[in-house]
């Protein structure tokens, strides 16, 4: 499919400042917010285009190489700091842009209730929490550099606790229902505004959002579910390479704390 425009996705010209183009995107975004339109594949895809697009205009950086180059400067391929714009679903854009979207506490809930879709419509899904990344410079030599090269990196990082296997708990008995919010990862706020008293859904303070606490916690890892390790990678470093470029490999990076 041919990519639109990102101006013409959020209707705004090329000149449009960070304001008014927060703006736009907030219009997009409402007008085919998944919870206004439920079970419509085709507004979650505008949905979607739009955050994307919101995404790169909102950072000068990739906003200046989308101009120079459109579509093409921020593909994976562009090079130094090229990233990946297919990377959008829908639990991503409410994470990053959830503020810009909710009320009060910046997410899916808090924005369905504003809308009026009651506290009962659009649950957010429970939240899944990722590892964090690892970044690691290598070194090469003027031959590397020429040809195809595979580097074995020995990498320290957070790898999942053999004792507990990544889930943090002492036992499988030591993870219990969170008592707060029943297991289902949410709590409902009650917020005094100048329009009265407003009610949002909101990530349960005791679980994080995970539906479960861990009553007695993994005497190996402290409860964190994860350690610190070593683990050898093998990356291959295609010929051409240039200073500062950055190569990605996913699923490498550290092990998500608590599994
Ligand atoms: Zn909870
Ligand atoms: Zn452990």
């Amino acid at each position: 499919m041919e990519k639109r425009d990102y101006y013409e996705v959020l209707g705004v010209d090329k000149n449009v400042s960070a304001d008014d183009l927060k703006k736009a995107y907030r219009k997009k975004a409402m007008q085919y917010h998944p919870d206004r339109n439920p079970g419509d594949k085709e507004a979650e895809e505008k949905f979607k285009e739009a955050a994307e697009a919101y995404d790169v205009l909102s950072n000068p950086d990739k906003r200046a190489r989308y101009d120079q180059f459109g579509h093409a400067g921020l593909s994976g391929a562009a090079g130094a700091g090229g990233f990946d714009v297919g990377g959008f679903d829908l639990n991503s854009i409410f994470e990053r842009f959830g503020d810009l979207l909710g009320g009060a506490g910046g997410f899916r809930g808090g924005f369905s209730e504003f809308f009026g879709g009651g506290v009962g419509g659009g649950r957010p899904q429970k939240r899944v929490r990722r590892g964090s990344d690892l970044r690691i410079k290598v070194k090469l030599t003027l031959e590397e550099i020429a040809k195809n090269t595979e580097k074995k990196l020995k990498i320290q990082k957070d790898v999942p606790c053999p004792v507990c296997g990544g889930t943090g708990a002492k036992d499988k008995s030591s993870v219990v229902t969170c008592s707060k919010c029943h297991g289902s990862g949410q709590v409902v706020v009650q917020q005094r505004s100048i329009f009265g008293i407003m009610q949002s859904v909101s990530v349960c303070p005791d679980c994080h959002g995970s539906g479960e606490v861990i009553k007695d916690k993994c005497p190996n890892c402290h409860g964190t579910g994860t350690v610190k390790g070593d683990e050898v990678v093998t990356v291959n470093i295609p010929a051409g390479v240039e200073n500062g470029m950055q190569l990605s490999m996913r699923g490498k990076g550290n092990a998500a704390p608590n599994g």
